[in-house]
């Protein structure tokens, strides 16, 4: 048993292992197989079979990847997007010129917005 661990360890040193967005594909790819039990002999059910496969062989290649800038920029994007679905008293623009996101205060109606990175102005309804 101490010779497996040990193994284990040697195998996934550098590697980058799991974080909250594997966690996330992993529970939608279970989700999407149980699912697909109601679905039995219909395309529908093959595609969310297929889908599954599909998640779990990004999460096997996520933990695996030696990657581990690239890995955690994903995650960090999805942390990101997860915090901006839970935010109810912001919105979130991106800047027409430069990209950038923006977050102003929910509920002041049209405002004049500006870039805090590049100063472009727009306006938006908030
Ligand atoms: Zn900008």
């Amino acid at each position: 048993m101490k010779g497996i661990k040990g193994w284990l360890q040697r195998f996934m040193m550098g590697r980058y292992g799991t974080d909250k967005l594997n966690h996330l594909l992993l529970w939608v790819a279970v989700f999407l197989v149980l699912l697909s039990y109601f679905l039995q002999n219909t395309w529908l059910n093959r595609v969310m079979v297929l889908l599954s496969y599909v998640l779990m062989g990004i999460v096997i290649f996520r933990s695996l990847s030696r990657n581990t800038y690239q890995r955690h920029k994903e995650n960090r994007r999805y942390l990101n997007l997860l915090e901006r679905l839970k935010d109810r008293e912001h919105r979130y623009f991106t800047c027409p010129k430069c990209k950038q996101s923006v977050r102003v205060p929910k509920g002041k109606g049209k405002i004049a917005i500006s870039c805090p990175k590049c100063r472009e102005k727009f306006i938006k309804k908030t």
